[in-house]
């Protein structure tokens, strides 16, 4: 192991390789703070969201109606 190589991970928002240490780096997993800020943005504007479960079947207009 190299002494003083900094451990880096890949910053969720942009790819690029994020500082892994807390003094360098208080922004981890991210590169910098503005990909944490952006990140935090993407949950709270809910493109993260969990899909809905809603089977990709679910006809709303009744359209399949075989059963009737
Ligand atoms: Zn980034």
């Amino acid at each position: 192991m190299i002494r003083g190589a900094l451990k880096t991970v890949k910053c969720p928002t942009c790819g690029k390789p994020a500082v892994w240490d807390k003094q360098k780096n208080p922004a981890r997993p991210f590169c910098s703070e503005r990909c944490r800020l952006i990140d935090l943005g993407a949950w709270a504007d809910e493109s993260h969201r969990i899909p809905d479960a809603t089977p990709p079947d679910f006809d709303p207009d009744g359209s399949s109606n075989q059963n009737r």
